[in-house]
């Protein structure tokens, strides 16, 4: 199989793009589509500061790797953020490979340890992934506001998007909309805007970019990953249907920028303040990452 671009032996045939690519043209490739989306979808502006959240997986590393090549094409600044969990030996090894990653990039690594809050996500023994999504999104929009960043750039990918919409779309929950934009502007002072630079790209693709790249990701999954029937069900459809990922998430991008710019008719925006006890923001008297850690910190 050869290259189609430089006719050199080709390293994957893209199925939904029907086109089979050398290492150096699949790299060069899949950093156009990213470009492409950032302009489209218009992810980042000129100038601004964005904070990446880094675990160390293949997505989160190609999601780093990406945006350390384009923030000097599209002018703007990317620094990485490391939350460690605590789980055990899988926080220690994501630790060790965002170092290293970061360390090959050239970009400035911040750690924050949940630790610090007198209890870690190995703690919570009941619907971890759960309690562990609110301190990830507490303490990620908590950083990037009080160290000046503009933005907060997850490594959510086109199979993420497509489960959470399925999950939220069956249990009638449609206040999330918002949240499956490539870009959630801020709508309030104390929140960050959030970017999903891997929007429209799939882990395969991610996973592709960073072995090209030789990046340093971690293979190994967290202990408490649930398995997750919906990637399971979107990984079918693909292999029958080439090219519905793609195609899923960018019709729904479109759907949702028209609920959110007003062409769509959008239900009540759910009434919010903020939390008595930390002051962020929150649609109860104590946010969620508060009652976490009154729950589970052996701090006083
Ligand atoms: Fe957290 Fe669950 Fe992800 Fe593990 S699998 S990092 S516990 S959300
Ligand atoms: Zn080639």
């Amino acid at each position: 199989m050869k290259c189609k671009k430089c006719g050199k032996r080709a390293v994957e045939k893209l199925k939904p793009y029907g086109i089979a690519l050398c290492r150096d043209c699949y790299v060069e490739f899949y950093e156009g589509l990213v470009e492409r989306s950032f302009k489209k979808f218009g992810i980042v502006k000129r100038g601004e500061k964005v904070l990446a959240c880094v675990s160390g997986g293949k997505d989160s590393s190609a999601m780093l790797g990406v945006l350390s090549r384009l923030s000097e094409k599209l002018d703007f600044e990317v620094e990485a953020l490391h939350i460690d969990l605590g789980i055990g030996e899988y926080s220690k090894k994501s630790m060790k490979t965002v170092e290293e990653l970061c360390g090959v990039l050239g970009i400035k690594l911040h750690v924050i340890s949940v630790a610090e809050f007198g209890f870690t996500i190995d703690d919570i023994p009941k619907k971890t992934c759960s309690a562990c999504g609110i301190v990830k999104r507490y303490l990620m929009n908590r950083y990037a506001r009080l160290n000046g960043f503009d933005v907060v750039a997850t490594g959510h990918t086109a199979e993420d998007i497509i489960s959470f919409f399925f999950k939220n779309w069956l249990s009638g929950n449609f206040s999330w909309s918002e949240k499956l934009l490539p870009r959630t502007e801020s709508f309030d002072e104390r929140i960050v805007t959030r970017i999903r630079p891997l929007y429209d790209r799939s882990e395969k693709e991610n996973l592709l970019y960073v072995i090209c790249r030789g990046l340093p990701f971690l293979l190994d999954d967290c202990p408490h990953a649930p398995r997750d029937e919906w990637k399971e069900i979107v990984y079918y459809i693909e292999s029958r249907k080439p090219g519905f990922r793609r195609n899923f998430v960018l019709n729904l991008a479109k759907y949702l920028e028209e609920r959110v710019h007003g062409t769509v008719e959008v239900e009540e925006k759910e009434e919010y303040g903020y939390c008595k006890l930390c002051g962020e923001v929150t649609t109860f008297d104590v946010c969620a990452f508060c009652r976490l850690v009154k729950k589970f910190s052996a701090k006083p």
